[in-house]
């Protein structure tokens, strides 16, 4: 492949967000793929076709890795002073501002989420441009203290070509946390999004080269996860990996990884506990807690899928935590007053329910939901009630394993040493969540939980700047905050001699 040119002005015409079909994009250009095949992606919501989208082929991925290669090792993006840099992220961050409703409308018909869901997530994709165009002018390095007649410095220096993996469940705003960060700090990246939801990422990279981002900095390869992931991951011209999916395809990823000695960031699945204690404001608890497993139909890593009420206030917390449930709304996700879209698959919906009927095998007691919906007018979708089992015990399957779904179980507890034990008893640990009005009680709690996010009193779990990520099997790496620019950057150290005597160590 030749070297970039310098020349070529990187610019891509913008086209309508909706529209039949969707292009890989390699070195800058909208681009078919070797094979000419294309796949189709479903709006989840009515389980009809909703676009044909470009399937890429592992020499199409090649193709992007070449591009991705040049980019960095000849091409100008690296070498922009930081502000330039910096005024493209803000660029970027301005179209999509500009083009808000729409790409929100792509993502609902795309994912089924509902519209407010969607709002949130691009307005926060938006932001994370911001936050590190601003970020990244401040990631300086360090002047460090060393014995007289040397000095010392450390200059960040972007890590290389990332190949970016994403999931389906946020597919626009996991996208930005992976562009954002990388491209600030001067990588190339081949973005590999969900084959369920890849438009709004597409979207994006054709937004990053209508800002002006130079051509082969950001590509993007659809595809199955199990070619082309796993052809990105094995690349020996790929540097790093960043991925977010489930934790046994993040294990792989790392096994992978290895022979290459990668930089990897995984962000991995969650059983996030939600514990309610006897001093808490009963009413902002269940709101939290509500939100907390139902929102994006509980289709979130960090979801609060695992309930712990102290027996003091279980009835009374359970009474209206069922009651609100039953006030939650589902139907078009286009309604600002929808509360849960779809689920994103017939076959996430089959596991979601497999989840639900074993742990009724297993003696549990759903109080709430517990089965497929039919939603008028959205007849063929995926859809499945909010639902809440009692009853359970540790060790059945819906209360270790990740549903990823609307399902919450709700355990009782007496004591505070009792209940952070069962919290820590799982195998992940990104989020979790406390509700108290005792300052010195959450502080003792949130220090004592095994968990990447702490949420007080609180029913959000990040915002750009905030650290996001997990302990335990829940992955490595923050994401969403300054510190991921450490994991975009090899920090070089600079040694040098000052003196007026030379050394001659060997003394020879
Ligand atoms: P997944 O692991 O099935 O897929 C994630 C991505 O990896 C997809 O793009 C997929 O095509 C690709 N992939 C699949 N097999 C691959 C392979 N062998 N090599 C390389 N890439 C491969 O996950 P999913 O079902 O899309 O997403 C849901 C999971 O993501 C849940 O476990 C959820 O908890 C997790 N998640 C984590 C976070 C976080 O920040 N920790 C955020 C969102 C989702």
């Amino acid at each position: 492949m030749a070297k970039v040119s310098n020349e070529k002005k990187p610019q891509m015409e913008p086209l309508e967000m909706k529209r039949d079909l969707y292009h890989m994009i390699i070195n800058g250009e909208r681009v078919t793929s070797e094979s000419n095949e294309t796949f189709t992606t479903y709006n989840p919501a009515t389980g009809a076709p909703l676009a044909q989208v470009v399937k890429a082929t592992t020499a199409d991925a090649e193709k992007a890795v070449e591009a991705a290669r040049n980019a960095f090792d000849f091409g100008k993006w690296r070498k922009y002073p930081v502000n330039k840099r910096a005024r493209v992220l803000n660029k970027i961050a301005a179209i999509m501002r500009s083009r808000f409703n729409e790409l929100v409308e792509v993502e609902v018909l795309n994912s089924g989420k509902s519209l407010s869901a969607a709002q949130g997530q691009v307005m926060q994709s938006i932001e994370d441009f911001e936050f590190y165009a601003g970020a990244i002018v401040g990631h300086r390095g360090t002047v460090n203290n060393v014995p007289g007649g040397f000095f010392n410095y450390t200059q960040n220096e972007p890590v290389g070509v990332c190949a970016q993996i994403i999931p389906w469940n946020y597919p626009m705003m996991m996208a930005a946390w992976k562009i954002a960060p990388a491209i600030a700090a001067g990588c190339s990246v081949v973005v590999k999004p969900a084959s369920l939801t890849p438009i709004t990422a597409i979207i994006l990279t054709e937004i990053c080269h209508e800002a002006g981002v130079p051509e082969g900095v950001v590509n993007i390869v659809p595809g199955p996860g199990a070619l082309i992931g796993d052809y990105l991951v094995e690349h020996p011209k790929v540097d790093k990996v960043a991925f977010t999916g489930s934790t046994p395809t993040g294990k792989d990823i790392m096994a992978k990884a290895s022979q290459t000695l990668k930089r990897l960031t995984l962000e991995l699945g969650g059983k996030s506990p939600n514990i309610v204690f006897d001093d808490a404001d009963i009413d902002a608890a269940v709101a939290g807690s509500l939100f907390g497993i139902f929102y994006n139909t509980g289709q979130s890593c960090e979801a609060r899928s695992r309930l712990y009420v102290h027996e003091e206030i279980y009835d009374e917390f359970m009474e209206k935590f069922i009651e609100k449930t039953r006030q939650l709304t589902l139907g078009n996700p286009l309604d600002q007053g929808t509360h849960l879209g779809s689920i994103i698959s017939r076959s996430q919906l089959e596991v979601i329910d497999g989840y639900v009927k074993s742990a009724i095998e297993e003696g549990a007691t759903v109080v709430e939901g517990g089965h497929e919906l039919t939603i008028e007018g959205f007849e063929d979708g995926f859809w499945y009630a909010p639902t809440i089992i009692t009853n359970v015990t540790p060790n059945m399957k819906a209360v270790r394993e990740e549903i990823f779904g609307p399902v919450v179980v709700v355990q009782t507890f007496t004591d505070e040493k009792a209940v952070v034990k069962e919290a820590n008893d799982s195998e992940y640990g990104l989020g979790s969540a406390i509700w108290t009005k005792d300052q010195g009680r959450a502080t003792r709690v949130a220090h004592q939980i095994q968990a990447g996010i702490v949420m007080v009193n609180c029913p959000f779990s990040a915002f750009p700047g905030t650290p996001f990520g997990g302990y335990k099997q829940s992955g490595f790496g923050r994401e969403l905050c300054v510190e991921t620019l450490d994991l975009y950057t090899e920090q070089k150290s600079v040694l040098s001699y000052y003196g007026n005597r030379p050394i001659n160590p060997f003394g020879v």
